[in-house]
């Protein structure tokens, strides 16, 4: 039976019948890891204002996220819990009277606001902020479960420095059986994007790790639904950018913020908050499906200057509709930001970036066929097959936009940075998109610039697109000079035969 027939999954992405019967204030262990601080915190330590939104959460997972925050916090870190209904539909007339009451029996601390029209997660959250009291502002999913001694980690890095903004190690709660499982032993991975300005988890550099287990962590973008701002920091910094639209795409606009204007964002590993993680997302888009990428191009056009041609390469858009971004522009010029080039150089190191650094990049064309080396799709999501083909050349870039890197690697930046990869060195073999692991190895190639081979270093064999058309996957055929054989980049770098020399 696939998932999407069980119960609640259609709805709300997760198990929703079991998560009715677990209770609301269920008890989940403390999920530190030992060398956490226990006490010993500063007395005056700022008070947090929660923010819940939702719209069309199931009450119990609403409830137990309430719940978790009342029975964990010291009371003097709590000042308010705000629960935003962004607009849920009638189909859910339990998160209407039902949660009032429910609510009312909490004590004074839990509000309850209604916005009376669909407003999506960004107006929602200000709308949250502007009722809150709290000298610091907590955004959280209206599906977590806080951890015992989750607050006052957090707010200690924010009363050091008011401009460092946190966010927890967000845990898993499984979306199948509503298990929090204990991950404290396991290092924290932090926050980059890719070339889709979509948010992806890497690990921690050596620097990091050498910090230990437990300490703060320096991470380049947040995953957006978990962190903790210090409220007039929030303010100060132009809060967010309104003319964005339901969800997507703020998280990174924040978070280039915060670093580009002066400010630090952390990852605190030991404030541990679990995040129910969807199947799929039941967000309901009222614009259409471009709402999302609208959002991004408004991210990119504001904070990436002549790095935002990358990700129109790379994704695609270009010249579409983004509204109006000058206020958002006006904002970078009044709090003197940085710019993009120090983000990628000094915050997030890790980017590869399709620059004149690459020997080659671009479109992957064989003249004689006009067909281009292109990821079919295959790598926009993170299951299924990752085979790779070829398509007729469309110069859009996007599916057939790739780098020949400095290490030697053919690399497809839509998604993880995969490379081009094969095991098999039999005659007529096909390749496999695979994350790059930087050893060469079977993901190692060269390209002759005089005769336009792509040359797979470790079974010497050629890339070959002879007899194929449209769909088709390409091929490793022992390199014969033939025409299907020839391959030109759209941007070459480097004249020379960009060959590693290997023993
Ligand atoms: N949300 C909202 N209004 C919207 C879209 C989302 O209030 O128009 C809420 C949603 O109910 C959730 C939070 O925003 O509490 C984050 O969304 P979601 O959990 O779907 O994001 P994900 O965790 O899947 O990235
Ligand atoms: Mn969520």
């Amino acid at each position: 039976r696939s998932i999407k027939h069980v119960p609640g999954y259609g709805e709300h992405g997760y198990n929703s019948h079991l998560a009715e019967t677990i209770a609301v204030n269920r008890d989940i262990g403390d999920k530190r890891h030992p060398q956490c601080k226990n006490g010993g915190w500063p007395t005056d330590l700022p008070r947090a204002s929660i923010i819940f939104c939702f719209h069309n959460e199931n009450l119990i997972v609403l409830l137990r996220s309430i719940y978790s925050v009342l029975m964990r916090t010291p009371p003097e870190l709590l000042a308010d819990i705000i629960v935003v209904d962004d607009s849920s539909t009638e189909k859910h007339p339990d998160i209407k009277e039902p949660l009032d009451e429910m609510v009312a029996l909490m004590g004074g601390k839990v509000k309850v606001l209604r916005l009376d029209q669909r407003s999506g997660l960004i107006k929602a959250r200000m709308a949250g902020a502007a009722y809150s009291t709290g000298e610091v502002l907590v955004f959280f999913d209206a599906h977590i479960e806080c951890s015992h001694g989750w607050a006052e980690p957090m707010m200690e890095r924010i009363y050091h420095d008011p401009s460092t903004v946190v966010c927890p190690c967000i845990d898993i709660i499984k979306h199948d059986t509503m298990e929090y499982p204990n991950n404290a032993q396991q290092e924290i991975q932090k926050g980059g994007f890719h070339w889709g300005l979509i948010y992806k988890w890497i690990p921690l550099n050596a620097t990091q790790r050498a910090l230990g287990i437990t300490a703060p962590q320096a991470s380049a973008t947040m995953a957006g639904g978990l962190f903790g701002i210090a409220r007039d920091y929030f303010y100060q910094l132009g809060t967010y950018d309104e003319d964005m639209k339901i969800w997507g795409g703020e998280n990174l606009e924040i978070s280039f913020r915060i670093w580009m204007c002066g400010g630090r964002l952390e990852i605190v590993p030991c404030s541990r908050v679990g995040h129910l993680f969807r199947v799929k997302n039941p967000v309901s888009f009222p614009d259409g499906s471009d709402t999302v990428s609208r959002n991004t191009r408004r991210l990119a056009e504001v904070w990436l200057d002549d790095y935002k041609e990358y990700y129109y390469d790379i994704q695609g858009g270009k010249g579409r509709d983004f509204g109006d971004v000058s206020a958002r522009k006006h904002l970078r010029d009044r709090l003197q930001c940085k710019d993009f080039k120090w983000f990628v150089n000094s915050v997030y190191r890790e980017l590869v970036v399709p620059d004149d650094s690459n020997y080659a990049l671009g479109s992957v064309r064989n003249p004689t066929s006009n067909l281009c080396l292109d990821d079919l799709q295959k790598l926009d999501d993170d299951k299924g097959d990752k085979k790779v083909g070829v398509y007729w050349c469309h110069g859009q870039g996007g599916s057939q936009f790739f780098i020949f890197s400095k290490d030697y690697e053919l690399v497809a930046l839509r998604k993880n940075d995969y490379c081009l990869d094969n095991s098999n060195y039999a005659p007529g073999a096909t390749l496999e998109w695979y994350p790059c692991h930087k050893m060469g190895g079977n993901q190692l190639w060269t390209f002759k610039t005089q005769t336009k081979e792509l040359i797979h270093v470790p079974s010497n064999n050629c890339l070959d697109a002879r007899g194929l058309k449209a769909k088709d996957l390409v091929k490793l055929n022992p390199c014969d000079g033939s025409l299907g054989q020839q391959w030109e980049f759209s941007k070459v770098y480097s004249k020379e035969t960009l060959w590693k020399k290997v023993k």
